[in-house]
This record gives C-alpha cells, sequence and structure tokens, in this order.
C-alpha cells in the first residue's frame, strides 16, 4: 500500500510528531495546529507503517461524534474495518470495560449507565429513604459532591478524615446513593471511570492484559483530563507502554468539571524519556481571525507560552455589530447567514456560539421565524427529552425488569392507576424483603384481584410482551411495539397544542433512528443485544450532548461544546460584561482568564469569517439591563475590527461587509457525481452522497447498504461504478 499519503499531509513538525520514536511525546501547541490530524495520522503511521496491529492501539477522543470520526478516518486511510481498535471518549472506552469484566467488578451483567437526570433522581429517593430533609441536603448539591470526589478518585475512606459535619453527612448520602446504585445496577458517569480505575488497580491480572495489549496510548485534548482520568492513563500506560497526549494550555475549559491543565507539565515529569514538541502554525483561521484571538487570550497570566501564526491570507476583519437588544442581534444574526447561503454557502458551514445556554431561545425564535433549518449541537439533547426518556424506560425494562429507577419512571406513565400509596407499599415491601421494586410489585398482586392488582398486572403484561421480541435486531419495531403498548403515543397525543404534538414527532424520530440502527460488525469481545448496544450509546449521547444527524442545518452551541470544531463563519453572541465574561466568574482572576480561554476557543472556530455581537440592552429576568461590551472585545486592537454601526440592509451592503461566496458543495470528482452507485470491496455498494476536494485530496461520502456513511478518499478506495 502507498502510505506516503499519511505523511504528505503534514508539515515537518507534524511529520516529527508522528514518526518520532521517543517511548512517550507530548504535542503542546495552539488551536487549529493540526494536533487532532496527528493523532489520527500516528494511529494510521503506527499501523500501516510500523505494523503494529490496530488492537494494540488505544486512542482517547473527547467526544463519541470525534471518535466516530477518527474511526472513519483512518478506516479511510487503512481500508479495513476496525471495529477492534478501541477509539472512544474516556467513558466510551471505560463503560466498555467494565462490560466487558463486570464480575470482577462486582457489577450487575446487565448494569445500565445513568446520566445527570436520572442521577438526580437516584438521590432525591436516597435522601428521603434517609428522612433527611431535601431542603437542606438538596439533591444536586450532594449530586455535585459526589460527583466531585468520584472525580478525584476518592471513595469515603480517604475522605472520612479531617472531615466537617456537612462532609460527613454527605458522606453518609454518598454512601447510602452507592448501595442503592449497586443494588439496582445504575452505574454514573463518574463511576465509569472510578470503577474502572479500581478493576484495574486491584486484579494484578486483567491489568497486565491490558497493559501488554495497550502498546499505545494516544489522547486528544489532553489539558481537559481529571485527576481519576490522569490515573487512569498512567495505571494503563504501565512501564512500557507507549503514551502520545496532544493538548493547549490556552484551551483548558473544564476546570469546573475537576479538569487539570497543570496535567500537560505533571505528565512531562511524571513519564520518563518524552518528547516534547510544539506546533505553532495553525491552518484553520484567516490572519485576521488569528490575530485577534491571540490579542485576547495574551492577558491570561501564566500560560506555557507558545504564539501562533497562519500562513493564510490576512481575510477579512472581524466583525463587530453592536445591537439594540437581543432580538436585534439575532435577526442580525439570520440576516447575515441568509446573505450567506444566497452566495452559495451551506448552513452547516455556519455556526452560532454562546456562553449560556439559556441565550439559544431568541436566536431560536430568529430562526424559526426565518425557517431555515437549525441544530443545537449538544443541546437539544434528544435522548434527554421526557418522552424519550420514558420510552427507553420501557426497553431498559424488557432488558432487566429488576431496573428500579426505570420502574419508579414508568410505572404510572402514561397514568394506568398506580397511585403513590400502591407505590408506598411496593416501596416498603422491597426495602422490608430486599426485592427489586418488580419483584415486590408481583408479590402484592399475586393472587389479588383488586383495580390496583388488575393496572400491575396489565404493565407487567406490556412488558413481557416487550421481552418476547428480538433484542438483536429491527430496533424500530420494537420501539414501534413499545410506544403503542405502553400506551405513550396516545398519552402525548392528547396533549393540548404544539407541546403534545412535538412530544409525539419525537417518539416518531425516535423509530426513526432506531430504524438506522445496526451492528457495525462483529466485536468480538462484546456481547451486547443490539438493543443494549443502542440504549448505552443513547445514555452516552445525551451524557456528552452530541446532535448526530447529517441534514444542512445552521449548528448552535455553546462555547463549551465547541471545541475541537471549526466552521467557515462563526458567530459569538452575547458579547456583554455579565454575560461573558459571566458576572459570577468576573471577580475571580482564575475563573476570568477560564472564560478569556473560552473565548479563545470560540474564536478559533472560525476560519473565513468571525462576527463577534453584544446588545445595548437585553432582557433578563423580564427587567431591561443596559450591558457594557465584553472585555474581550476591547482587547482587541482597533485595526483588526470592522465596527458594523447600522443595522439597515441597504447600510449594511454600502459598508460592503456582505459575505464573500464560499465554495458549497461540488457534484462531482474524479468522474463520480452524486447518486452514483458504486462498490467498494470491503464495504460493500452504496450510494454517493458528497464529493468534495480534487486531485489526490478528492473524497467522496458513501451511504453503504451496509450501514452507515463513509469518507473515502478516491484515490485509495479503489471505488468502482455498478
Ligand atoms: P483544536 O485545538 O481546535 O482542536 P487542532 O490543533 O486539533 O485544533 P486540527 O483540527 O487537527 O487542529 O486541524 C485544524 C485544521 O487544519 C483542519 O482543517 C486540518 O485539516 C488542517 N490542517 C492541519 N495540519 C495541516 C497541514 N499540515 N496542511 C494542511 N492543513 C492542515
Ligand atoms: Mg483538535
Amino acid at each position: 500500500m502507498d502510505v506516503s499519503y499519511i505523511l504528505d499531509e503534514l508539515n515537518p513538525i507534524q511529520r516529527e510528531a508522528v514518526t518520532d520514536d521517543s517511548l512517550h511525546s507530548l504535542i503542546l501547541a495552539g488551536a487549529g495546529s493540526g494536533k487532532t490530524k496527528v493523532i489520527t495520522h500516528k494511529v494510521a503511521w503506527l499501523s500501516s507503517v510500523k505494523g503494529v496491529n490496530p488492537m494494540s492501539l488505544l486512542t482517547v477522543t473527547f467526544t463519541n461524534k470525534a471518535a466516530r470520526e477518527m474511526r472513519g478516518r483512518i478506516e479511510n486511510i487503512l481500508e479495513e474495518n476496525l471495529n477492534q481498535m478501541w477509539c472512544g471518549t474516556f467513558h466510551g472506552i471505560f463503560h466498555k470495560m467494565l462490560k466487558i469484566h463486570w464480575k470482577e467488578a462486582n457489577l450487575l451483567k446487565d448494569f445500565s449507565v445513568i446520566d445527570s437526570e436520572d442521577q438526580l433522581r437516584v438521590l432525591k429517593r436516597v435522601i428521603q429513604a434517609m428522612n433527611l430533609d431535601l431542603e437542606t441536603w438538596q439533591p444536586r448539591d450532594t449530586q455535585w459532591f459526589i460527583n466531585k470526589q468520584k472525580d478525584e478518585g476518592k471513595r469515603k475512606a480517604i475522605l472520612n478524615m479531617n472531615a466537617t459535619f456537612v462532609e460527613e453527612k454527605m458522606v453518609d448520602i454518598m454512601e447510602e446513593y452507592q448501595k442503592t446504585c449497586d443494588r439496582e445496577g445504575l452505574v454514573d458517569f463518574a463511576e465509569i471511570l472510578i470503577r474502572a480505575y479500581e478493576l484495574l488497580t486491584k486484579n494484578n491480572d486483567l491489568l497486565k492484559h491490558y497493559q501488554d495489549r495497550f502498546r499505545h496510548i494516544l489522547v486528544d485534548e489532553f489539558q481537559d483530563t481529571n485527576e481519576i482520568q490522569y490515573l487512569l492513563l498512567k495505571k494503563l500506560a504501565g512501564k512500557n507502554g507507549s503514551m502520545t497526549v496532544v493538548g493547549d494550555d490556552d484551551q483548558s475549559i473544564y476546570s469546573w468539571r475537576g479538569a487539570k491543565s497543570t496535567n500537560l507539565k505533571r505528565f512531562a515529569k511524571d513519564f520518563s524519556q518524552v518528547k516534547t514538541i510544539k506546533l505553532e502554525q495553525n491552518y484553520r483561521s484567516s490572519k485576521n481571525i488569528l490575530a485577534c484571538a491571540n490579542s485576547v487570550i495574551r492577558n491570561n497570566p501564566d500560560r506555557l507560552g507558545k504564539e501562533l501564526w497562519s500562513q493564510k491570507e490576512e481575510g477579512e476583519q472581524v466583525k463587530v455589530y453592536r445591537a439594540f437588544n437581543e432580538r436585534d442581534e439575532a435577526n442580525f444574526i439570520v440576516g447575515i447567514i441568509k446573505r450567506w447561503m444566497e452566495e452559495g454557502g451551506s448552513l452547516s458551514d455556519s455556526a452560532i456560539i454562546y456562553r449560556s445556554n439559556a441565550q439559544s431561545r431568541i436566536l431560536e425564535d430568529a430562526i424559526l421565524n426565518s425557517e431555515l433549518p437549525y441544530r443545537i449541537y449538544g443541546g437539544v439533547r434528544f435522548y434527554e427529552r421526557m418522552e424519550i426518556k420514558n420510552a427507553l424506560a420501557y426497553a431498559k425494562l424488557a432488558i432487566n425488569q429488576n431496573n428500579d429507577s426505570q420502574f419508579e419512571r414508568v410505572i404510572n406513565v402514561p397514568t394506568r392507576g398506580i397511585g403513590t400509596k400502591t407505590m408506598d407499599q411496593i416501596r416498603e415491601k422491597s426495602k422490608k424483603e430486599n426485592l427489586s421494586l418488580w419483584e415486590s410489585a408481583e408479590q402484592l398482586a399475586q393472587d389479588k384481584d383488586t383495580k390496583v392488582a388488575k393496572n400491575i398486572k396489565a404493565f407487567f403484561e406490556i412488558i413481557s410482551q416487550l421481552q418476547e421480541l428480538d433484542f438483536n435486531k429491527d430496533l424500530d419495531k420494537f420501539f414501534e411495539k413499545a410506544i403503542s403498548l405502553s400506551g405513550l403515543k396516545d398519552f402525548h397525543g392528547k396533549e393540548p397544542g404544539e407541546k403534545g404534538r412535538s412530544r409525539v414527532d419525537n417518539l416518531d424520530e425516535l423509530i426513526s433512528a432506531t430504524s438506522e440502527y445496526f451492528s457495525l460488525g462483529e466485536d468480538n469481545d462484546d456481547d451486547r443485544s443490539l438493543l443494549e448496544l443502542f440504549l448505552d450509546q443513547a445514555s452516552l449521547d445525551a451524557g456528552e450532548n452530541q446532535a448526530t444527524e447529517n441534514e444542512d442545518a445552521i449548528q448552535m452551541m455553546t462555547l463549551h461544546s465547541s471545541k475541537g470544531l471549526e466552521f467557515p463563519l462563526v458567530f459569538i453572541a452575547g458579547c456583554e460584561e455579565g454575560l461573558f465574561p459571566h458576572r459570577r466568574s468576573a471577580e475571580d482572576p482564575k475563573q476570568l482568564a477560564e472564560e478569556r480561554r473560552l473565548c479563545y476557543v470560540g474564536m478559533t472556530r472560525a476560519m473565513e469569517r468571525l462576527y463577534l455581537t453584544h446588545a445595548e440592552t437585553r432582557n433578563v429576568y423580564g427587567i431591561e439591563n443596559f450591558s457594557p461590551v465584553s472585555r474581550f472585545i476591547k482587547e482587541i486592537p482597533e485595526e483588526l475590527v470592522y465596527q458594523i454601526r447600522v443595522a439597515s440592509e441597504t447600510e449594511v451592503e454600502e459598508k460592503g461587509f456582505e459575505p464573500r461566496i464560499v465554495g458549497g458543495t461540488e457534484h462531482n470528482v474524479g468522474g463520480f457525481s452524486l447518486g452514483d452507485r458504486v462498490t467498494h470491496k470491503s464495504f460493500g455498494e452504496g450510494v454517493i452522497l458528497n464529493c468534495e476536494g480534487d486531485g489526490s485530496n478528492a473524497r467522496v461520502e458513501v451511504n453503504f447498504d451496509s450501514g452507515g456513511t463513509k469518507w473515502l478518499v478516491l484515490s485509495f478506495a479503489n471505488l468502482e461504478k455498478v
């Protein structure tokens, strides 16, 4: 195979980062300098040139989407299906490990992952059962406490020394909570990591197995690893495993979740033979955009120090728009996007980024009015919507009827005459006799002919009908049945207005989502059913807020979820003191520095055009607030920005800042056109959905009949027309 392609695309320093033979390497580099690219290419390099078995690579990415993309890209380069290569997020990877070694990890075989909302519900239940006051011991506070301990790798024993009264009580709650989770087979996000760490610490043979297996560990976005993640990596690497980590201290934006950018320095100290490589050329943004981003981040103290440069053209000036109010701001943004489209730009090349989730509502409003499609990247959380979680609960019960939290969730949803009193009885019996809620309900209803007993039996009947279905294929049929048998569809259909309608739409959408879900191949160390795989993926996706569809739509997201992404056209909305930087962060120098890093992350997402918008007045909780422009805008030298002082279209045109035409999608490359049917020797037949690039870079996106779409580089894919 001609593998020169792997290195051809890289500059000399990136090439060095990929081919370097040192045991460990630390690639410390600014935004858009090719860090993620180095990771992908190193994986390809190791497996194709160095002959390293893909099985012995462990690649850690920041989102599931990034993991899927990376796997796809490497499969393209190597033309192999790499289902056996472990590549995913920390949570994805260690969840898989726990699924395989559930017994050694002291977990139930069919344990399920709970997201933050489920976790709160369990906590509430636990706190009540302990006869504690929910006002004093708020589930949210205890949740924060518990997750913080776990993220630090701490269980009770370590915590107990020097603890205050409040902490001690928190520890009690934590302990009760953990008992409940263990009994019901529930694993929260933080638990995945700490449990995996304990698994590897307590089982020497297992640890040795994985240390022998994973010869190379590669980690993206290393600046956002927390303590337990760092410990896990260190453990897995052992003495001989080679580590490649890439990161940017200026993009560390998760310290509120326990991330430590000091892990970058710590890595260089903790590991021997670390080769440090700095990449300083940015390939993403125009010179102007980069200069703006640099001028902002320069104001932060304690940086590891690196300055980015770009060989790209100057580009347009960065535009600052001062809106009258938040509606004007939203309308302005929509207007620019419309122009962008008229000139041939695609919607998904545009991103509206904001500091706080609540900002999205007004923006959504304006976009809805314009009838443009949009997607909240990471925000809407399809799988967190109530009706979806209810439908999933029926499926989870079909898999494990003793899943108490799901039982609680839907035993009376839709309402079927099983009230609080009955539930109290069920709970009490289950506690007294150490039964699951299902078991105790079953015993309570046994041989009885009361109305309640009948209702309970009817509920059991629904679940048992679902249990008879095949968990390994036709998930859409499964969910169709679950949604109709459960009565959820009728229930939501009767809700008045838009709300009910959108819930029914969502349920329908769930069926469409599952109809696209089928196994991507044999994965021999994973024996979950397809339904379980789907449910696990849904929990993980909801947890990290990923959007997955491929429709052309405006991309909306918070600054936090924009990490790692890039777009030709970017808006950062709400650049006002109090909003960004956030009022709660402006006083504390450390938090202010993190806000500034967020700003740097946001600005460096832009490739060609960057708009910073702010509103003179903004409606906050029903009050018109006057908000001064963000200090971050003031930190940019005047000559780099173009102040848009007008809102009227004609003036906008006269000032000449309307978007240039950016190349839209091409319709054919290298003799292939959209819609062509093609065949590939490993993936089979499919249809071309997209074409881009030219010469040796020409590639097409193919939707394969066997499942899933893939981008293939024509010069390697050996595609043939059918
Ligand atoms: P971030 O810090 O935002 O995660 P990054 O350092 O991971 O950024 P990449 O996403 O890997 O950067 O690369 C940024 C962009 O630059 C991508 O579009 C990538 O394809 C392109 N790029 C990187 N290196 C090169 C190169 N040597 N030649 C051409 N394009 C490159
Ligand atoms: Mg990256």
